[in-house]
């Protein structure tokens, strides 16, 4: 038995959970190991799929641009029953509001961890294969792993930290004795990628919502290649279809009125429909993220995303502690606030996976009629933008969201003092964006004025952002406002970034690059920010913490409970 010397953290499992995790804990100060029991990463096109708020973490960690070339934008999708469209849901035109990539982008899963992968190695990190995490033992200060190489030897690692990414069957989940709670609804489909022959556009999605069972197309990037799936009503889990072209072709001649020849089968698969959630995400030293932590069905593409966000929620607060700079109420809120987040989207996902696969004749009617209806509303059809996206996923439960706001009498009597010039309900602080909420985005007027920046872009880096608001009516002197930023800044140094908001452009005449002259009140208006006020964003860009009135005493108080100072006072 080799026993080595210990990385920081030691993550299982490297499908897209994983190399999120790992390339995190890199960018964010950690030493790191990724294990992986196979050879070679997933050479299939599995999730097809990834969502607005994905490409926007790629964004942060790096590497989007790659991911964004590799894939296909979808331009439309659309809903038919038999002959008869029902809806098309052009996603250019949707509400995406302050979304940077406002589509749903198909790329298959083994381009996309090709992506990640690349982007872990520029990093420095490597996969280890052929590595199998075999026994796992949890001590007050580490945890004992047992690895077992390609050639059996067995290697012992004693580590701080585990994340265990190791997918639906993961062993870290079994070694812990956590349970699954959920359902499986046991709903079996078939799909196949393969060319197809037609002279419908490339880059659209079809919906068949056929009696004999839902049919789903998806535009692959590859010229002329879909992914079709099937829901089988007759199939029962035991039964294991063989999946051939002429079976498919038969499937498109009896679900569909699309006169289309099919070739070049790559890959088929059979998925049933589970829902279940671990019974925790967090057991001691050890912590749980994607497949390994939610299963359901691929219903929506939410899987490999939520893997992700997982992982993109964890690290950095993870790293914090690691390095002393948190408290342990911090690392504490991955559990509440992921699992909840997996709890909503098993809830969601395994309730349009029981409208797809409605079987009785009355129901199929009833939603196929209500279908016409519903995806025509420009409600619905935007919940198909932002919604599936996962761009307005919220953390409000979170023991570390906090909001210090003014009772509504003092904000009347504030408000009213300025009746005349304000429109209340824009200007009220409680409609700007809460405590948990992502921080919203704009687009910002660059220095050249041919290029435009946004928002997220200023919050870019490992640390937290304060921003101190001046405020329209009542801003306070200057001299307060840099006196807050320099003892936030001396206190918490590099864990958090102040700048001041201000709308005076005569502010940042010396070029202080702290102040941000917001000469246009747009960031102002965003945040609903018309009296002095402050928002803290955490580094995973979501609001903290946020306060009505710039008091130092109550920032203190709540930076006390999740972070350590490294000036005393
Ligand atoms: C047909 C299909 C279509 C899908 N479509 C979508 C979609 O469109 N959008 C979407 O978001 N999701 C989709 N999904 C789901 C998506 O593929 C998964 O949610 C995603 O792969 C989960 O990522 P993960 O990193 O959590 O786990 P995985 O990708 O399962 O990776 C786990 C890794 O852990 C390794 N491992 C396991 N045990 C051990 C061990 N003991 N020691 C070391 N390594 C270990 C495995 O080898 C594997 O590489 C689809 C899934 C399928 C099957």
């Amino acid at each position: 038995m080799l026993t080595t010397t210990t990385p920081d953290v030691l993550i299982i499992g490297a499908g897209p959970a994983g190399l999120t995790a790992a390339a995190e804990a890199i960018r964010h100060g950690l030493t790191v190991r990724i294990i992986d029991q196979n050879e070679s990463r997933t050479l299939f096109s599995k999730a097809l799929v990834v969502h607005s708020r994905s490409l926007e973490i790629f964004q942060d960690m790096g590497f989007a641009d790659d991911v964004v070339n590799n894939g296909k934008k979808f331009r439309s999708l659309n809903i038919h029953t038999g002959n008869k469209e029902l809806s098309r849901i052009v996603f250019q035109e949707l509400n995406w509001k302050d979304a940077v990539f406002p589509y749903w982008l198909s790329i298959p899963q083994s381009e996309t961890e090709r992506c990640m992968e690349d982007h872990l190695s520029d990093l420095g990190g490597i996969v280890e294969r052929n590595t199998e995490l075999v026994d796992l033992e949890q001590f007050p200060d580490y945890v004992r792993v047992s690895l077992k190489h390609q050639d059996n030897s067995i290697e012992r690692v004693d580590v701080p930290w585990v994340v265990g990414c190791d997918g639906a069957r993961s062993k870290t989940r079994n070694l812990l004795g956590l349970e699954l709670e959920g359902k499986a609804d046991d709903e079996v489909f078939i799909l196949g990628d393969v060319i197809f022959d037609w002279d419908l556009p490339e880059d659209e999605g079809h919906n068949i919502l056929s009696t004999d069972g839902i049919v789903l197309i998806v535009p692959l990037p590859e010229k002329g290649r879909f992914r079709l799936i099937f829901h089988m009503p007759e199939l029962s889990v035991t039964e294991e279809p063989e999946i051939t072209l002429e079976l498919l072709q038969n499937l498109i001649n009896q679900r569909t009125a699309f006169n289309a020849q099919i070739s070049d089968l790559t890959w088929s698969s059979t998925f049933t429909s589970k829902h279940f959630v671990v019974s925790e995400h967090r057991q001691r030293r050890v912590f749980m993220a994607g497949d390994a932590a939610h299963i359901h069905s691929p219903v929506g593409g939410q899987g490999l995303n939520s893997g992700i966000q997982d992982a993109y929620n964890l690290m950095w607060k993870l790293a914090l502690l690691h390095h002393g700079q948190a408290l342990p109420e911090l690392l504490d809120s991955y559990t509440v606030e992921r699992h909840k987040t997996a709890q909503d989207l098993i809830t969601r996902v395994g309730t349009a996976t029981k409208i797809v696969t409605l079987k009785n004749a009355i129901g199929l009617q009833l939603r196929n009629q209500l279908a016409s209806i519903l995806l025509n509303t420009d409600k619905m059809q935007n919940r198909m933008g932002r919604d599936i996206a996962m761009l307005d996923i919220e953390y409000e439960n979170s023991p570390v969201v906090v909001q210090d706001l003014l009772s509504q009498s003092k904000v009347d009597q504030i408000l009213n003092k300025f009746k005349y010039v304000l429109d209340q309900k824009k200007h009220d602080f409680h409609q700007g964006p809460s405590a948990g909420m992502r921080v919203p985005n704009i687009m910002l007027p660059a220095n050249d004025s041919t290029q435009t920046s946004n928002l997220h872009d200023l919050y870019q880096g490992t640390h937290y952002t304060l921003m101190l608001f001046s405020g329209v009516t009542n801003a306070p002197d200057m001299d307060t406002l840099l006196e807050i930023s320099a003892t936030v800044q001396s206190q918490y140094q590099a864990s958090i970034q102040p700048y001041i908001i201000t709308v005076d452009p005569q502010s940042d005449l010396d070029g202080n690059q702290h102040i941000i002259v917001d000469a246009d009140k747009s960031i102002h208006e965003l945040y609903a920010a018309w009296q002095s006020c402050l928002y803290l964003i955490r580094p995973d860009k979501y609001i903290a913490y946020r306060s009505q009135t710039i008091n130092q005493k109550q920032l203190t108080a709540y930076l006390d409970r999740i972070l350590v100072r490294k000036v005393a006072n």
